[in-house]
């Protein structure tokens, strides 16, 4: 496609990572399929989209029939919110009680962990003379936010300016009978504040791992993160998800070194024989594990080729030895799907002493993104 190579002529650098817009719908219906039709989907798209750009995902999410999109913080929202003025946008975190005006004024969905902040966003609401929308946040062990007091809960249900539209919680994973524990201590609340007459449009407590593992579970609403970028961490179910990542370099420049020689700061590496080594512009500031020294590879040409000495901060040195027709401008795959010798983001996850969430997650938002649909 013309205009694909002209977009690609024009990025701004040479590291990219690239998505596949296509496998996102795919694992977003497969996902839709396993729950049915009267389960809810919220993808959970905190962390810049989990490393996949949020706003460049966004609209793949809601043609797929996302009801919400959930972010983690209020900066994530209004990235979303001002791109999208009509997307429903949902705060899975805290929001101080000083920014509740920006929280009525741009439409956005608030996760409640309190009534002291269910007052300040009532107040807020009121003042603007609008009403938000709210989902409870239960607490029902995980002990990171919410409350697990009845009648606290039911006095968040009752102020001016809330439409309370839902309520959550979320699991620890700890094993299964904790996981069972926490579910029932969620859906024994949810009875007691109906039994005083509150009603919810909306009960979640399933992540990616818990709506694959435990069909019970997935109540009206799942929230997967992970599971839509096809990062699989289930353990009792399946669900054949497929990465949607690629991230990718290019050779800048390449060096012939004699055996003794250094390479990088403080000469970590020296090479054992005469060696052709290539500079690739990528770094620890793009997101890329400083510890994946002496551990880390780039594929070029289908050949794992060692990343030599330290990591810096915008740039690395890979072997090029086993790739003599490596040149200058050669893509390199830092993470790739695990086929062809790249390495999958589960393996870099391994090496890294990291999980894949983190390994997305913490790709910056410094290379630019590019969408293949
Ligand atoms: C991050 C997050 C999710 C999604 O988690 P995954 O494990 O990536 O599916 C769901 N719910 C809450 C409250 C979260 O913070």
């Amino acid at each position: 496609m013309e205009s694909k190579e002209k977009h690609e002529e024009l990025l701004l650098r040479d590291t990219v990572v690239r998505v596949d817009l296509s496998a996102i719908a795919e694992n977003m219906r497969l996902i839709a399929e396993m729950c049915g039709p009267d389960v809810a989907i919220m993808p959970v798209i905190k962390a810049n989209g989990y490393g996949h750009g949020a706003v460049g995902i966004a609209p793949t999410l809601m043609e797929a029939g996302a009801t919400y999109l959930a972010v983690a913080t209020l900066t994530e929202a209004l990235e979303l919110r001002e791109a999208y003025p009509d997307y429903p946008l949902f705060i899975l975190g805290h929001t101080p009680d000083r920014l509740a005006e920006l929280v009525v004024k741009n439409n956005i969905t608030q996760t409640l962990v309190s009534l002291a902040q269910a007052r300040a966003l009532s107040a807020a609401a009121v003042k603007a003379n609008a009403t938000v929308k709210v989902h409870l946040k239960v607490d029902t062990g995980f002990h990171r936010l919410g409350i697990y007091d009845e009648e606290e809960l039911y006095q968040m249900t009752q102020l001016p300016g809330l439409e309370v539209e839902g309520i959550f919680s979320h699991l620890a994973l700890t094993n299964e009978e904790e996981d069972w524990k926490q579910y029932n201590l969620f859906t024994d609340m949810i009875a007691r504040l109906e039994a005083r007459g509150c009603s919810f449009r909306y009960q979640h407590i399933a992540d990616s791992i818990s709506l694959v593992d435990y069909p019970d579970f997935r109540m009206n609403m799942v929230r997967p993160g992970a599971l839509v970028f096809g990062l699989r961490g289930f353990h009792v179910g399946y669900l054949p998800v497929k990465q949607c990542i690629s991230f990718e370099s290019r050779i800048s420049q390449i060096h012939e070194i004699k055996a003794g020689e250094g390479v990088g700061y403080d000469y970590l590496w020296r090479a054992p024989k005469d060696t052709r080594i290539g500079t690739m512009p990528f770094g620890y500031a793009d997101g890329y594990p400083r510890n994946m020294r002496d551990k880390g590879y780039v594929t070029i040409h289908g050949v794992k080729c060692p990343v030599l000495g330290v990591i810096c901060m915008d740039q690395c040195v890979v072997d090029l030895s086993e790739v003599p027709q490596a040149k200058e401008g050669d893509v390199g795959i830092i993470y790739g799907n695990g086929e062809n010798n790249t390495m999958s983001i589960e393996e870099a996850s391994k090496l890294a002493g990291s999980n894949k969430n983190e390994i997305v997650a913490r790709i910056l938002a410094r290379p630019p993104r590019v969408y293949d649909k």
